[in-house]
């Protein structure tokens, strides 16, 4: 049977023209409005959503936040039920068509997408179902944004946010997601109790640290290899009602980190980031600490601020939320202007931060770093999924650089992608991983490196729960059987 699906003729391009057959022959997807729809090509079963071809559904689903990769897929499932997850990728393990779930396509490198295949678009699954005393259970497709409003509306919070709060559920669980507070929480993998997942064969299950037990840490940060994630339950703590922000500036790298370094190892403050701002005279160096904190209670400024020596200090309040939402308008604004973003994030072992951090910002012009500049350490003993692939250290540096290119042009995107591998081989080279959320080209034998010890683990793992690798494609991590 072809894996190799066509987009022929038969797709009558009506828009959204109901998928109701996969024609293995023709290896094309068959839509209701076509003549050529017969007896014998397998149907697609009942769905209680719908599976689409419209023009304008398929060029969303061959798209991402960073405008740089387009594969697209041949149909979009938005999902009904959970059933609909589960009778597509068995319906696509019949057919022998790949399968990627989508939260909000944040990714930057065309991971969510699935060319040829079917990209199942998560926003259609996003209840929250309930808010416990200490937990939430969502789908997969709900935005942190929603979780965060309807949670703090209880005094709840989740205890690691992501900076930007219009990221899906299932899209973080499968990467990571880090935070200023994952200094004290570790990742949102972390702090995920239980899962209801589908997995690459189309079985519905349910696992946790003591229910099934590796197919939970499989998916945790798995990148959508092993199953799709359509429900979670994930912790939540207390909330205060405001955020002290200290921003605290620093005329050179060694001084910044070495102000993070003793943020990090007394744990003073609730979230720590940090920031290299490109400016007029060269970068500026600024240390990002929030005390959350309920008045009357309020921090001690000096207390708060002592023995870390900056030259210069800005103290503010916000509300919780506000706090925690404050990019969203900003990066809504971005997504209009449709730059390409070859972002890169980099983590990097202690022991070699501050050299790649210098190396890095030496051949780094403003222009190429575009956007954002983020450096903040995190303890690695807070880090608890396996396949969350981290240096050896005690601690350890997230260097994210957020780029756009702006105008849009070929040629400076061909060369940062380009820069973009030459410093993720450096990091590699003083023992550092990536976070992979960016756009950074990889091959097999890349991700091999990547894991390590744990590429036996992976491999088993891609076996037994998507034994045909119809999942993720566009992650790019193995190759097929
Ligand atoms: C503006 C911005 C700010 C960001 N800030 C942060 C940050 O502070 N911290 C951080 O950690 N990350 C951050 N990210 C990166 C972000 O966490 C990842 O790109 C994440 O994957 C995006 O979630 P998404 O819902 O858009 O996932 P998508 O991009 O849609 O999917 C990412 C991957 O996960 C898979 N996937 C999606 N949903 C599921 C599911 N339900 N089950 C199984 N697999 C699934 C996809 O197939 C794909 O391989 C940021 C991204 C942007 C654009």
């Amino acid at each position: 049977m072809s894996s190799r699906v066509g987009r022929r003729a038969f797709l009558t391009g009506t828009a959204a023209a109901a998928v109701v057959a996969f024609d293995p022959l023709g290896a094309g997807w068959v839509t209701e409005a076509s003549a050529e729809a017969s007896a014998d090509v397998p149907r697609v079963p009942n769905l209680d959503g719908e599976l689409v071809v419209d023009e304008e559904s398929v060029t969303e689903a061959a798209d991402d936040y960073g405008h740089l990769v387009h594969r697209r897929p041949v149909a979009v499932l938005r999902p009904g039920s959970v059933r609909d997850v589960v009778t597509i990728v068995r319906y696509a393990n019949a057919v022998d068509v790949r399968v990627a779930m989508r939260g909000q396509g944040h990714s930057t490198f065309g991971q969510a997408q699935a060319g040829g295949g079917v990209v199942i678009d998560s926003r259609t699954l996003a209840t929250i179902h309930e808010i416990g005393a200490d937990r939430a259970v969502v789908d997969a497709g709900v935005q942190w944004l929603d979780l965060v409003q309807a949670t703090i509306a209880q005094g709840l919070t989740p205890p690691v946010n992501t900076d930007y709060l219009g990221l899906s559920v299932g899209g973080t669980l499968s990467v990571g997601g880090i935070g200023g507070a994952s200094s004290h929480h570790g990742m949102q993998v972390d702090n995920a109790l239980e899962l209801e997942v589908v997995t690459g064969d189309g079985t519905l299950l349910r696992c946790s640290s003591t229910v099934r037990p590796t197919l939970f840490r499989s998916v945790l940060g798995g990148l959508g290899q092993y199953a799709i994630i359509v429900r979670a339950t994930v912790r939540l703590t207390p909330a205060e009602t405001t955020a002290r922000v200290y921003n605290l500036f620093y005329p050179d790298l060694p001084s910044l980190t070495a102000a993070q370094r003793t943020a990090l190892a007394d744990g003073r403050f609730s979230y720590l980031e940090g920031q290299l701002i490109p400016g007029a005279d060269g970068w500026q160096y600024m240390l990002e600490g929030v005390v959350y904190h309920t008045p009357p209670t309020v921090p001690d400024d000096a207390a708060m601020t002592a023995g870390l020596n900056p030259v210069a200090t800005e103290i503010s309040d916000l509300p919780y939320f506000a706090w925690l939402n404050r990019i969203y308008d900003l990066v809504e604004q971005l997504k209009g202007l449709r730059l390409p973003g070859p972002w890169i994030n980099v983590f990097v072992p202690d022991r070699a931060a501050d050299a790649y951090v210098q190396d890095v910002l030496a051949d780094l012009s403003p222009a190429d770093a575009g956007g954002v500049v983020l450096l903040y350490p995190v303890l690695r003993a807070r880090f608890t999924r396996p396949l969350v692939t981290l240096p050896d250290d005690d601690v350890i540096f997230l260097l994210a650089i957020l780029r756009a290119v702006n105008p849009p042009n070929e040629q400076d995107v061909t060369r940062l992608l380009a820069t973009n591998r030459a410093l993720y081989d450096k990091a590699r080279a003083a023992g550092g991983t990536h976070y992979p959320v960016g756009a950074i080209p990889l091959t097999p034998a890349d991700w091999k490196t990547h894991y390590g010890p744990r590429y036996p683990q992976v491999i088993l793992a891609k076996a037994t729960y998507d034994p045909r690798h119809v999942l993720a494609p566009g992650q790019g991590i193995f190759r097929r059987p």
